[in-house]
C-alpha cells in the first residue's frame, strides 16, 4: 500500500499535500489579487497625476508669467508718466515696450485657455501708446514753458534797464528846473517843466511797479498747481495789464519812452493767456498731465482686468487641481482598502488554514499519532493508534497499526526464545495456578510440559500439584489470595504480589529435589497470569552445607587463637608490672645511692655535735666532781640541744629513705628547698659554693601539685649534680629562683617555675641530648650511676610537670622544672 502518492504519477487523492496546495494556492491568488488591485489604483493615480502635469501645471506656471508682467507693467507705467527728460521716457517706454511683447507671447500660448485676453492686452498697448504720447507732448510744453520764462527774465532786466535812466532824467530836469526857479529867475517854461517832468516820472515809477508785479505774476502762473489758481492768476496779470496800458499811453508822446513801450508790450505778450502765453502753456501743461494720470488710470483698470482674467484662470486650475487631488485621494483610498482587504482575506484563509486544519486537524492527529509512536517504542503495545481520516497520516496510522502488531509477534517470538533459553526454569500458569507453559529447566525439575490446553482436553497440572504438602498449600493460598486481582485489574502492591518460598518439588521421574519457587503476576493480552522462576537449590544447600562446616571450623580455630592470646596479654600485663615494679625499685636505688654519697657528708655533719658533746660531758662531769653543779647541768643542756639537732639531721634522711607515697596533694616549696640543701650542708661549706634561694616576696607561700618526698628526691639530684659541675671552676654559685609562672591569660592552669642555675663551664655541646638517658654518665666510675636525671625525669612527668634544660653554656647551665600550682 503507498503510504503517499509518488510524485504525480499515482491517482489526484484529496490528501494534505492537495489540501495544503490548495490552501497555499487560495492565498497566492489573494495576494495576487491584492497586488493586481494596488497597481490599478496606482496607475489611476498616475494617469490624474499625468493629466495634471500635462494640462494644468502649464497654464499655472504661464499665468504666474502673466501676473508677473501685468504688475511690472503697474509699476512701471507711473514712471513713465513721471518721466522728467526724453532720454529717460524713451529708456522706459522701451522696457514696457518688451514688457508688452512678453505679454503678447503669453497671450499666444495661452490663448485658448483664457478667453478675451488679447482685446485685454490689445488694449494694454493702446493706453501704453497713449500715455505715451501724452507724456511726449507734456515735456514739449514744459520745454516751451521753460523757454518763455527765460525769456521773461531777460524781458524783466531790460525793463529794469529802461525804467531806472527814465527816471534818473525826470529827476534830473526836476532838479535843474527847481534850481532856476530858487535862484529867482526862473526860465519862462521852468514851471511846465516841472509839471510835465513830475507826471513822467510818477507814470514811470507806476510802470516800474507795475512791470514787476506783472512779472511775477507771470513768473508764478509757471508753476501754478491747479487750473483754479491759474484763473485767479490771470485775474490780477489782466488788472495789472490794464494799468500798464494806460500808464504807457500816458507817455504815448514822449520820444524817450519809446522803447519801454516795446519792452512794457512784449511783456505783455507773455502774460497772455493764449498763444504762447506763460499762462496759456502752463494751463495745457496741466491738462497734459491730468490725461496723462486718466491714462494710468486706464492702465490699471486695463491691468487689473488682466490680473482678473489670470485669477481666473487660476482659480480654474485650482478647481481642477482640487479635482484631481480628490479623484487621486480616491484612487488612493480605494486601493488602500482593496488592498487591506484582500490582506485581510489573505490573514483569514491563512488562519483558518493554520487553526482549523494544520492545528486541529493534522497536528493533533500528528501528536496523538507520535505519542502512540513513542508508546510502542517505549513497549507498551496496547497504546491507543488514532485511525480517522482518509489522508497521508490515516495511512501513517495504518502503518502503525501494522508496525504494533508485528512488534507484539517479535516480542512474543522474543519472549518464548527468552524463556526456552532462560538459565532459571521458568514456568507460566494461569490465574488459578494452572500451569499452560514450562520452559526445559523448569520441566526437568518440577513437570512435563503439558499435554495442550485444558479446553483441548489436554491433562492441566497445577503448580501446587508439583510441589511437596507444605509447598503446595503456601502455592495454593497464594493464588486464592490473588484471584480478586483478575477481576480488580491490577496486582496492588508489587511486593505483596510476589511469592518466595523454598520448598521441595517432584520431578518428573517421581524424586524430590529442593527447589526455591518465585510467583510472581503479570498482565498479558488484559488476562491475569503468574510467571514462576524455579532454582534448583540442591548445589547452593551443598555449598551452603560446606560453608556452615568450614565456619564451625574456623570458629574452633580462632577461638584456641584468643585463648592463646588472653594467655599472651596476661603475660605481658605480668611483666608490665614487674617493669614497674623494678623501676620503683630503680627508683628506690638511685635514692639510696644519692643517700651513700650524702652519708659520708652526713657522718661528717654528725662528727661535729658528736665532738662537742663529748666535749660538753667530759666538762661536765669535771664540773660535777667539783661540786659546780649548775654549771654542769648547762652543759647538759647544750647536750641535750645538740643531740636535738642530730636527731633532726638523722630523721630527715629517715624519711628522705623511707619509700615514697604515691598520691599527690599540695606541697609547700620552700620547706622542701631548705631541706634538700640541709642535707648538703657541710659539701657546700667546705667547697665554698655560695647558693643563693629566690623566692618570691610577700603572699602566700608558693605550692605545687606534687608528693613532698619524691618532689626533695627531685631536688637533691639537681643540687648534687650542681655541685659536681661547679667542683673545678673557680666561681661556684649556685641559685635556686622559684616563681609563679603561667597566667589565666592563654587558658593554661597556674603553674610554678623553679630553677636551678649553676656556674659550671657548661655541658659538652654532644650531649645535652642524652643527659636524661638511663645510665648515661660522664662521671668516674663508681661516682655516678647516671639515673639521676633520668629518674628526675620520670617522676616530674608523674607530677604532671616538665623538667627540662633551660639552656647550658660557658655562663653555667640552668635546670627548669615546672609544676603544676597547688
Ligand atoms: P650522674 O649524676 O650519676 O652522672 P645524672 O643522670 O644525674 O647521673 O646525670 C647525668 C649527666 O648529666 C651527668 O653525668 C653530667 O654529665 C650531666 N649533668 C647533670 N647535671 C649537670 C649540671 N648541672 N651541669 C653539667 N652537667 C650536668
Amino acid at each position: 500500500m503507498s503510504l503517499l502518492p509518488a510524485g504525480g504519477a499515482g491517482p489526484l487523492r484529496f490528501g494534505i499535500r492537495l489540501r495544503l496546495f490548495l490552501a497555499f494556492v487560495a492565498v497566492a491568488v489573494l495576494s495576487v489579487a491584492a497586488c493586481a488591485l494596488g497597481w490599478l489604483s496606482y496607475d489611476r493615480l498616475g494617469g490624474t497625476l499625468d493629466e495634471f502635469a500635462e494640462s494644468h501645471l502649464p497654464a499655472l506656471g504661464l499665468a504666474a508669467k502673466l501676473a508677473e508682467e501685468g504688475g511690472a507693467i503697474i509699476a512701471t507705467a507711473p514712471i513713465l508718466a513721471g518721466s522728467r527728460t526724453e532720454a529717460e521716457m524713451d529708456a522706459i517706454r522701451d522696457a514696457l515696450g518688451r514688457r508688452l511683447a512678453a505679454l503678447r507671447t503669453l497671450t499666444g500660448a495661452i490663448e485658448g485657455g483664457v478667453p478675451g485676453l488679447r482685446p485685454v492686452v490689445d488694449a494694454l498697448g493702446r493706453n501704453l501708446s497713449e500715455l505715451d504720447g501724452t507724456v511726449r507732448h507734456r515735456l514739449e510744453l514744459a520745454r516751451r514753458n521753460q523757454e518763455a520764462i527765460e525769456r521773461l527774465r531777460w524781458l524783466h532786466a531790460d525793463f529794469l534797464d529802461e525804467i531806472e535812466p527814465l527816471v534818473a532824467d525826470a529827476r534830473f530836469n526836476i532838479q535843474s528846473a527847481l534850481a532856476s526857479v530858487e535862484s529867482g529867475r526862473p526860465s519862462a517854461d521852468a514851471v511846465r517843466i516841472l509839471r510835465e517832468e513830475n507826471r513822467r516820472s510818477e507814470a514811470v515809477l507806476q510802470i516800474g511797479a507795475n512791470g514787476n508785479l506783472a512779472v511775477g505774476l507771470i513768473a508764478r502762473a509757471a508753476t501754478l498747481a491747479t487750473p483754479e489758481m491759474l484763473d485767479d492768476n490771470a485775474g490780477f496779470l489782466d488788472e495789472t495789464a490794464g494799468r500798464l496800458r494806460r500808464d504807457l499811453a500816458a507817455l504815448a508822446d514822449w520820444s524817450d519812452g519809446v522803447s519801454l513801450g516795446q519792452v512794457v508790450g512784449q511783456l505783455l505778450g507773455l502774460a497772455r493767456g493764449a498763444d504762447g502765453g506763460v499762462p496759456a502753456l502752463r494751463r495745457e501743461e496741466l491738462e497734459t498731465a491730468a490725461r496723462g494720470q486718466a491714462l494710468l488710470a486706464e492702465n490699471r483698470e486695463v491691468v487689473a482686468r488682466l490680473n482678473g482674467l489670470i485669477s481666473r484662470q487660476v482659480q480654474a486650475v485650482e478647481t481642477d487641481s482640487r479635482a484631481a487631488a480628490a479623484r487621486s485621494a480616491r484612487a488612493i483610498a480605494f486601493g488602500r482598502s482593496a488592498l487591506l482587504a484582500s490582506a485581510v482575506v489573505s490573514l483569514l484563509v491563512a488562519v483558518l488554514v493554520a487553526w482549523l486544519y494544520v492545528n486541529r486537524n493534522l497536528i493533533t492527529r500528528l501528536t496523538r499519532l507520535g505519542d502512540a509512536a513513542r508508546a510502542i517504542a517505549a513497549g507498551d503495545l496496547k497504546a491507543d493508534i488514532p485511525l480517522g481520516g482518509d489522508d497521508e497520516l490515516s495511512d501513517m496510522a495504518a502503518a502503525l497499526l501494522v508496525f504494533r502488531d508485528t512488534a507484539i509477534a517479535v516480542e512474543e517470538a522474543n519472549a518464548q526464545a527468552i524463556i526456552d533459553n532462560a538459565q532459571a526454569g521458568l514456568a507460566i500458569t494461569d490465574a488459578e495456578g494452572v500451569i499452560e507453559f514450562v520452559n526445559p529447566l523448569a520441566a526437568a525439575l518440577i513437570a512435563p510440559p503439558p499435554a495442550g490446553p485444558a479446553e483441548e482436553g489436554g491433562e492441566a497440572p497445577r503448580l501446587a500439584d508439583r510441589l511437596d504438602a507444605e509447598g503446595a498449600a503456601r502455592v495454593a493460598a497464594y493464588f486464592s489470595r490473588m484471584a480478586p486481582s483478575q477481576t480488580a485489574g491490577g496486582y496492588g502492591d508489587g511486593a505483596a504480589a510476589a511469592l518466595s518460598i523454598l520448598t521441595t518439588g517432584r520431578r518428573p521421574d517421581g524424586g524430590a529435589v529442593p527447589v526455591q519457587v518465585g510467583v510472581r503476576p503479570f498482565w498479558r493480552r488484559q488476562r491475569l497470569r503468574f510467571i514462576v522462576t524455579l532454582t534448583d537449590m540442591t548445589e547452593r544447600l551443598e555449598a551452603q552445607r560446606i560453608l556452615e562446616r568450614r565456619v564451625r571450623e574456623r570458629t574452633a580455630d580462632l577461638r584456641a587463637t584468643n585463648g592463646r592470646l588472653e594467655q599472651a596479654i596476661a603475660e605481658h600485663r605480668r611483666t608490665e608490672r614487674e617493669l614497674r615494679e623494678a623501676q620503683a625499685e630503680l627508683v628506690q636505688a638511685g635514692k639510696l645511692a644519692a643517700l651513700g654519697q650524702l652519708a659520708a657528708g652526713v657522718g661528717h655533719e654528725l662528727n661535729q655535735p658528736l665532738a662537742a658533746i663529748r666535749s660538753y660531758a667530759h666538762n661536765g662531769r669535771k664540773l660535777i666532781e667539783l661540786g659546780r653543779t649548775e654549771e654542769a647541768d648547762g652543759n647538759l643542756g647544750k647536750i641535750a640541744d645538740l643531740t636535738a639537732r642530730m636527731a633532726n639531721i638523722t630523721n630527715h634522711l629517715k624519711r628522705f629513705a623511707r619509700r615514697p607515697d604515691t598520691r599527690l596533694g599540695a606541697v609547700e616549696l620552700e620547706p622542701v628547698i631548705q631541706g634538700a640543701l640541709s642535707l648538703f650542708g657541710n659539701r657546700l661549706r667546705e667547697e665554698a659554693v655560695a647558693v643563693a634561694v629566690e623566692l618570691p616576696d610577700g603572699g602566700p607561700p608558693l605550692r605545687v601539685r606534687a608528693e613532698e618526698v619524691r618532689l626533695e628526691q627531685v631536688l637533691v639530684n639537681l643540687l648534687s649534680n650542681a655541685l659536681d659541675a661547679v667542683a673545678g671552676v673557680p666561681v661556684r654559685r649556685i641559685l635556686i629562683r622559684a616563681e609563679a609562672s603561667g597566667g589565666g591569660q592563654d587558658g593554661q592552669a597556674d603553674g610554678v617555675r623553679i630553677e636551678v642555675r649553676d656556674s659550671d663551664p657548661g655541658i659538652a655541646a654532644g650531649t645535652v641530648g642524652q643527659i636524661f638517658d638511663p645510665f648515661f654518665t660522664t662521671k668516674p666510675v663508681g661516682t655516678g650511676l647516671g639515673l639521676g636525671l633520668s629518674i628526675s625525669y620520670n617522676i616530674v612527668r608523674d607530677f604532671g610537670g616538665v623538667l627540662s634544660v633551660a639552656g647550658s653554656g660557658p655562663g653555667g647551665t640552668a635546670f627548669v622544672l615546672t609544676l603544676t600550682r597547688a
